[in-house]
């Protein structure tokens, strides 16, 4: 019978060791290791009071503890909660409160040092308890009980429809909004990346984006582990370490956001050059620029994908070889029945632009405690309105063209920042742009772009602008043209055009 919760997913073993650390000496965990570390995790978590659907927030960095404790907080029947261990006391208070969460696991020594998360922890009255690899086993070592003192909770199978996993969106367009999702849907996500991939126990993924993001979690984790393969788990992304632990532990693929992607086309590749069997590229835009120099130089398919919290991850992907890869696209839906609607829910004719809606059983229910975003958020008939505007291709292959909540209105002109960005970034001076809406008298909103040059390199607006004139519609050349030494990016590296708009006005005064 095909898995329907975590811990079935999780039970079987395969002979391909599960995880694999690369510090010195490396840590190799094999499956049968990795469930004993589970169980008894699980069973300690139990002792302390932790239940059917209590929150278990997690503020450590990517690490076999980490992993230990997520599939544990699962078979528990409680709920994995995930945090960015960079944080500050502010964001911390606002997530756990926000989920109630029942214990905070932080990293070895965050009590001592009265880490951001603990005093946040602390104030809502959740159990702390610093959760660590002490060379040979999992630690969990409890340093306040909060309002779980004097309880214990029977250890419990999860059911398919108990929520296994809360996380926030990105807040990318305004406040993030608290995602739960349940075993079935993380699990539905988990067969598409296998199916859409092909992934089996011979694989071997390095796992680079943050696990507290549905990237990580779902594409870098649960499916490449629930194949039976094997995960790669560096504390963190470091480009100078990455291929050196890619060719040492014999990774095969890896899957990032474009900013990594750049990152390591500057750095130098081992030699030989290791065997990549793909590259996968999800959550932002991938110019086909990158996606060309990706394939040229690491010698492997480049298969960009599109996600969202909301869908546990993936919705869309190009396939493999000898399926058709179109630079540019995000692919066709992978188990997920993708549509164009317009503002009604009516479906547009093929080929027109319209916002990109979903649906399938990776789809979560609603948003947490927000029956504002809930009232908007679904079309009758069940498709989930994913506020990104795009169109399809006869094929079904998905062009997104922008969010609709960051597409350039000038003076009711739409015009879609992505393709911009794509074009300027053609430009042999420009190593990227961003485009972005700024507010105009006359026509409401303008473009501005923020270009960060090659190294060396010198451009002016105006040469820019009368390069770009036989490249695009003369109502879409930029107003402002900023240049910057640094783009900023969110914690996963994700742009941000707001931020991005904000940050160069502000860089003008
Ligand atoms: P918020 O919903 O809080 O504003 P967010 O939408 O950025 O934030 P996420 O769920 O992390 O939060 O990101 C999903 C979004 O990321 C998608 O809706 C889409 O806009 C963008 N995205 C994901 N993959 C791609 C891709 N390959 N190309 C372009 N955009 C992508
Ligand atoms: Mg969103």
């Amino acid at each position: 019978m095909a898995p329907t919760t975590l811990e079935d997913a999780f039970s079987k073993v395969s002979p391909a060791p599960a995880i694999i650390v690369p510090s010195t000496p490396a840590l190799t965990v094999s499956y049968q290791r990795l469930a004993a570390d589970v169980k008894a995790l699980q069973q300690q978590l139990a002792a302390l009071g932790v239940g059917a659907q209590s929150a278990v927030s997690i503020a450590i960095p990517n690490s076999y503890e980490f992993i230990v404790a997520f599939i544990a907080a699962s078979w528990q029947r409680a709920i994995a909660a995930p945090l960015n261990p960079a944080y500050k006391q502010s964001e911390f208070e606002f997530y756990i409160d926000d989920l109630s969460s029942a214990i905070a696991l932080v990293p070895r020594g965050a009590f001592a040092q009265d880490a951001a998360a603990v005093r946040a922890a602390r104030k809502y009255k959740a159990a702390i308890a610093e959760c660590y690899w002490d060379g040979s086993k999992v630690v969990l070592d409890v340093k306040e009980t909060g309002k779980l003192a004097g309880k214990t909770s029977p250890v419990e199978s999860a059911q398919p429809e108990d929520v296994a996993l809360v996380l926030h969106t990105s807040g990318t367009t305004g406040r993030p909004k608290a995602v739960p999702l349940t075993h079935r849907n993380l699990l539905r996500t988990m067969k598409n990346i296998q199916a859409t991939y092909q992934l089996s126990p011979a694989d071997r993924t390095m796992l680079v984006m943050p696990l507290f993001h549905v990237h990580g979690l779902l594409a870098g984790f649960l499916a490449p582990l629930a194949s039976g393969g094997s995960v790669i788990v560096p504390s963190k992304f470091s480009a100078s370490e990455f291929w050196k632990d890619f060719a040492q532990h014999k990774a095969n693929w890896y899957t990032a956001v474009p900013t990594i992607h750049q990152i390591l086309l500057r750095s130098p590749l081992p030699s030989p050059k290791p065997e990549i069997r793909f590259i996968r590229s999800c959550s932002s835009p991938l110019s086909p620029k990158t996606f060309h120099e990706l394939e040229k130089t690491f010698g492997a398919p480049v298969l960009e994908a599109y996600a969202m919290t909301e869908a546990a991850h993936q919705m869309t992907s190009n396939p493999l070889p000898p399926g058709k890869r179109m630079p540019g696209s995000v692919g066709i839906g992978q188990g997920v029945d993708v549509k164009i609607l317009d503002d009604s829910g009516k479906e547009l004719a093929q080929g027109k632009e319209g916002e990109i809606c979903i649906r399938g059983e990776n789809v979560t229910t609603g948003y947490l405690n927000n029956p504002t975003a809930n009232a908007t958020a679904f079309h009758p008939g069940g498709f989930f309105r994913t506020g990104d505007q795009g169109k399809q291709d006869p094929e079904g292959y998905v062009i997104i063209t922008g969010r609709i909540k960051e597409l350039i209105n000038k003076g009711g002109e739409k015009i879609s920042p992505i393709e911009l960005d794509n074009v300027i970034a053609q430009h042999p001076a420009v190593s990227e742009a961003v485009s972005f809406a700024l507010e105009d008298e006359l026509y409401g909103q303008e473009v501005g772009v923020a270009v960060v040059l090659k190294d060396g390199q010198t451009l002016s607006a105006e040469e820019l602008k009368t390069w770009m004139t036989d490249k695009v519609a003369k109502f879409k050349l930029p107003k402002n043209v900023f240049f910057t030494d640094l783009m900023p990016k969110t914690a996963t590296g994700k742009i941000q055009r707001r931020l991005v708009a904000e940050a160069m006005l502000k860089k003008e005064q």
